[in-house]
C-alpha cells in the first residue's frame, strides 16, 4: 500500500496532470472569455501572385488569457467544440470580422477599401436552426456586404454527417458569400463527394506545401495536379503555409495564383495589418 501511494504521488508530478489541469481551467474560463473581451481576431493577408496585390485576409481567433497569456486555437477550439461553446465563439468571430471589414471598407486606403475577409466555420455553426436568422441580423447590424465575406470549411465539416449542409451552402452562395475548402489534401479528400458541393476556392493544406521542394518531384506533380483540377472545376487555389522562397518559386512556376504563409506575413492584429498594408502599398 505504501508503494502504491508513492507511485501515485509520482504520477501526480508528471506533465499529464498539468495538461489536464490546464484543459480543465481553460474549459471553465472559456465560458467567460467572450464577455470579458479576452478573444481577439488576427488577420493573415494573402498575396495574389498575378497582380501582386492583397485581395483578402483570413481571420484567425486568439485568446488572451489573463493568467496563461496568448493561447492558440489548436488548444481551445477542441475544448470549444466539445462543450458547445463554439457556437457563441463563432457568433463573436463573425460579428467582429464583419465590423472590421466594414471599417476597412470605409477607409480611403486603396487595398483596405477593397479587402475581403475569410472566416473559418465549424460544423456546429451549420447545425443551428437560427443560422440564417442570425446571419441576416448580423448583416443588418454591421452593414457588411456578403460579397466581402468568404467562409472556410474543412472536409470534416462537409462530410461530417450534417444532412442539410449542401442546401445551406447553396443558400450562402446565393446570398453572395464565397466558399473555400480548407486543408485540401490533408485528409481523406473524396473528390467524388467534393464535386457535389458548391465551392469557389481550394486551399491546399500546408502539410503538402511544406513538402514542396525541387528535390521532390512527386510533391511538385501533386500540387500541379491539384491546381489543374481546381482550374478545370472553375475554382481558384490558395497555397497555405508557404514558408520559404523555394516553395514560392515552385508555386509560381506551376501556375499557383495565390499564397498565404509566414514568408509573406504571419497572422497579425488589425492595427499591424493596416501598417503592413500601408507599407506594402507604398514601399
Ligand atoms: P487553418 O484554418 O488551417 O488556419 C491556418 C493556420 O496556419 C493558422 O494557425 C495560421 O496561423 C497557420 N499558418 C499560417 N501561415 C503559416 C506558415 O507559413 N507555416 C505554418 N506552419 N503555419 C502557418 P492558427 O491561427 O493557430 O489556427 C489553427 C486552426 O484553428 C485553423 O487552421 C482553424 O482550423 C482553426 N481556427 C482559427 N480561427 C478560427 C475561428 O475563428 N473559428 C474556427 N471555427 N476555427 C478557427
Ligand atoms: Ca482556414
Ligand atoms: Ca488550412
Ligand atoms: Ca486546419
Amino acid at each position: 500500500a505504501k508503494e502504491q501511494g508513492k507511485n501515485s504521488l509520482k504520477l501526480y508530478h508528471t506533465g499529464i496532470n498539468i495538461q489536464t489541469y490546464r484543459a480543465f481551467i481553460l474549459q471553465n474560463d472559456l465560458r467567460k472569455a467572450i464577455e470579458r473581451d479576452e478573444l481577439s481576431l488576427y488577420y493573415q493577408p494573402r498575396l495574389n501572385l498575378e497582380t501582386g496585390s492583397i485581395d483578402s485576409v483570413e481571420a484567425l481567433v486568439r485568446w488572451n488569457h489573463p493568467h496563461w497569456g496568448l493561447i492558440l486555437p489548436s488548444e481551445f477550439i477542441p475544448i470549444a467544440e466539445e462543450t458547445g461553446l463554439i457556437v457563441n465563439m463563432s457568433d463573436w468571430v463573425m460579428r467582429t470580422a464583419c465590423v472590421q471589414i466594414r471599417q476597412w471598407k470605409a477607409t480611403k486606403q486603396a487595398t483596405l477599401s477593397r479587402l475581403r475577409v475569410s472566416i473559418n466555420f465549424s460544423a456546429q455553426q451549420f447545425m443551428q436552426r437560427d443560422f440564417f436568422d442570425k446571419l441576416e441580423a448580423l448583416q443588418q447590424d454591421t452593414g457588411a456586404n456578403p460579397e466581402d465575406i468568404e467562409i472556410e470549411i474543412t472536409e470534416y465539416t462537409l462530410f461530417g454527417g450534417n444532412p442539410d449542409i449542401l442546401s445551406k451552402l447553396s443558400i450562402l452562395r446565393d446570398i453572395g458569400i464565397s466558399i473555400s475548402i480548407d486543408d485540401f489534401g490533408a485528409g481523406y479528400s473524396s473528390l467524388n463527394c467534393l464535386m457535389n458541393f458548391p465551392k469557389d476556392t481550394l486551399k491546399i493544406d500546408k502539410s503538402i506545401i511544406q513538402r514542396l521542394s525541387d528535390k521532390s518531384s512527386d510533391s511538385i506533380t501533386m500540387v500541379s495536379a491539384i491546381i489543374t483540377l481546381a482550374g478545370s472545376m472553375n475554382m481558384s487555389v490558395i497555397a497555405e503555409g508557404v514558408e520559404n522562397g523555394e516553395q514560392l518559386q515552385i508555386l509560381q512556376r506551376i501556375g499557383c495564383k495565390a499564397i498565404q504563409g509566414y514568408l509573406f506575413c504571419p497572422p497579425v492584429p488589425p492595427e499591424e495589418l493596416e501598417h503592413f498594408i500601408q507599407n506594402y502599398d507604398q514601399p
